[in-house]
């Protein structure tokens, strides 16, 4: 509680009372406090990729890259650290951009079927690569209203997901439910699953359920958070279920119309 005292004086300069004026200001500390934590999360996470970079840049300049096998596992190291610090930037500007509420949705009619293929061309490589089999959903054509990019970026991200999260040989689906004022978007995984008590945090900035494994598979812990944004951004919700060791389904739902 924040309080402003002031004396309130009669017409010959005589003492009445006092003003209080009372504030509650618990939301503004605590968006305070929420900032401060997104800085102190960012700088973390920055600090490690370009730790990273510096110890192996310095490490070869020392003289290990007189050694062809060292230089070019450091190099492939290097490499793959600079992306992460890429892949986090865009991350953090991305998400940094949709909060701005003021910034309107650019809204179209678009058919869900297609942005979902349009994912699936994206990822197919790595789906090859881990021989997972991506299963597509059957309907060719749904109608909604919404902001494109934004609406493939919240599938991209599941199905990356999903992909990042199931062992090899598992599958990952994504299916399309149309119903008469919305529409459902489920991405599903025979993965590694989520415990119960890690599903409430999941769409927080920077939350990992193994920090370790979300690192490995290039992940920057925002995933989600953007999802979420863009699912609000668009009057819509997200669900997830899981179980460990079983699999993740994520659903979305969005107004056909907005
Ligand atoms: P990350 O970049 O670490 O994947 P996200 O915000 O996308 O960050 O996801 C947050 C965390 O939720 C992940 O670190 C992971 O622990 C968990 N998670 C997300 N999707 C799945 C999934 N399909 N299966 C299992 N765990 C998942």
């Amino acid at each position: 509680l924040d309080a402003h005292l002031a004396p309130y004086v009669g017409e010959n300069g005589e003492l009445m009372g006092i003003v209080a004026v009372l504030h509650d200001i618990t939301d503004i500390r605590r968006l305070e406090k929420m900032r401060s934590e997104f800085i102190a999360n960012v700088s973390h996470e920055l600090k490690t990729p370009i730790t990273s970079v510096k110890g192996f840049t310095e490490t070869l300049l020392d003289g290990a890259m007189e050694d062809k096998e060292a230089l070019t596992h450091f190099l492939g190291i290097i490499h793959k650290e600079s992306d992460r610090l890429h892949r986090l930037i865009n991350d953090i500007l991305h998400l940094s951009k949709i909060e701005q509420h003021s910034i309107p949705l650019d809204i179209e009619p678009l058919n869900v079927a297609e942005v979902v293929d349009r994912v699936a061309d994206t990822v197919r490589k790595e789906v090859a690569k881990k021989e997972l089999e991506l299963i597509l959903p059957e309907n060719r054509e749904i109608w909604m209203e919404g902001q494109k990019d934004r609406i493939q970026q919240i599938i991209l991200n599941l199905v990356s997901n999903a992909i990042a999260y199931t062992p090899a040989g598992g599958e990952v689906a994504v299916t399309l439910a149309e119903r008469e004022d919305s529409v459902a978007i489920t991405v599903k995984d025979t993965g590694i699953g989520i415990a119960k008590k890690d599903l409430p945090r999941l769409f927080e900035r920077f939350y990992r359920v193994d920090k370790g494994r979300s690192r490995n598979s290039g992940g920057t812990g925002l995933g989600l958070a953007i999802v979420k944004h863009l699912v609000e951004s668009h009057h819509g919700k997200i669900e997830v279920e899981s179980e460990e060791g079983i699999g993740t389904a994520f659903t979305v739902i969005l107004p056909k119309k907005q």
